[in-house]
């Protein structure tokens, strides 16, 4: 099976998450995103967003996520002028979109996707067989070393269906991993059966960062890892900073890369992202050496906040 962080092992990635869109054709009952502010990412906002990814001089590993990336009436552009630029290009979608999308999309961009993550949502799915059978015809027509998976969010509750869904799949050639709920910024804990099972199952290094305490730890995200939003703010990961949290704004002209390598500021990291792709180093600064830091950074250098 695919393993982006094999595949890229020793190696420097330059990567970004950019949210292109909120709109999206699921109605999820349990989605953060603001169900008022259904928007594709302004014009503005991608013109510059792109004149970035075109201005640089290395290949960047881009997923694009939404809310659903195929509702995002310039998906298609963004897609070719980031390949036609030299960049890599993933997919987080909900596999809604009719399988001739999913085609055309894979025509026209195939040697440059890197992967695509379908997640399965439940309650939304009308009929199963047709949601596999669309699994599997992407995997067939995915260069073979293009990574394709499925995720579903796991809860007590729905065990039982995950488990079939993951079987049905996986005869059909796709791989299917379990993602750990979250709630309240801790990952959830389930019943013995189901921590057994779930040992391999889940998305790599969930469970490695589970009660890990990041604070002081040398990392390269805000430098090889952008998080960028839809208003074109970037963030250095996906959890809140004390510092260089918002990098500033790439459509506004604020945005600045931190330098690397960077300690975290943050007390936990659920960041699977950066940990996968090996941004993550086992050094720590010392306490002394933290403080002493964040001193610096302050009263001499200025934080980016
Ligand atoms: S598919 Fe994702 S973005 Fe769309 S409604 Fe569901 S959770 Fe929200
Ligand atoms: S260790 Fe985790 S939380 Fe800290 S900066 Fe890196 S990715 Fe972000």
């Amino acid at each position: 099976m695919f393993d982006i962080s094999k595949k890229y092992k020793g190696k420097v990635i330059q990567s970004a998450e950019w949210k292109i869109t909120y709109k999206c054709n699921y109605k999820c009952e349990y989605c953060y995103q603001l169900k008022d502010k259904r928007v594709d990412c302004a014009p503005d906002v991608v013109e510059k967003v792109l004149e970035f990814f075109k201005a640089q001089k290395e290949s960047y590993l881009i997923k694009l996520i939404g809310g659903e990336v195929f509702c995002s009436k310039d998906f298609f552009r963004i897609c070719r002028e980031l390949t036609e630029a030299g960049h890599k290009i993933c997919l987080g979608t909900n596999l809604a979109a009719h399988i001739s999308e999913f085609e055309k999309f894979i025509d026209l961009f195939g040697d440059s996707i890197e992967f695509i993550t379908g997640s399965y949502h439940r309650s939304q799915v009308k009929d199963l067989d047709v949601f596999i059978e669309k699994a599997a015809l992407i995997r067939n027509k995915l260069n073979q070393d293009a990574g394709f998976m499925i995720t579903s969010v796991l809860m007590d509750s729905n065990f039982n269906d995950l488990k079939d869904l993951e079987g049905k799949l996986e005869s059909r050639g796709v791989e299917f991993k379990y993602q750990r709920l979250k709630s309240e910024g801790r990952y959830t804990k389930y019943g013995d059966e189901i921590e057994k099972y779930l040992s391999d199952k889940l998305i790599d290094n969930t469970d490695n960062l589970a009660g890990w305490i990041s604070e002081r730890t040398i990392c390269t995200a805000g430098h090889s890892f952008l998080n960028i939003a839809i208003n074109g703010d970037v963030l250095r990961c996906y959890n809140q900073q004390k510092m260089y949290n918002g990098l500033g704004n790439i459509a506004k002209g604020t945005f600045r890369k931190i330098p690397k390598p960077f300690p975290c500021f943050s007390k936990k990291c659920t960041c699977t992202v950066p940990i996968n792709r090996g941004m993550i180093s086992k050094k720590k600064l010392s306490l002394p050496g933290y403080y002493c830091f964040i001193f610096k950074e302050k009263f001499f250098k200025g934080t980016n906040k």
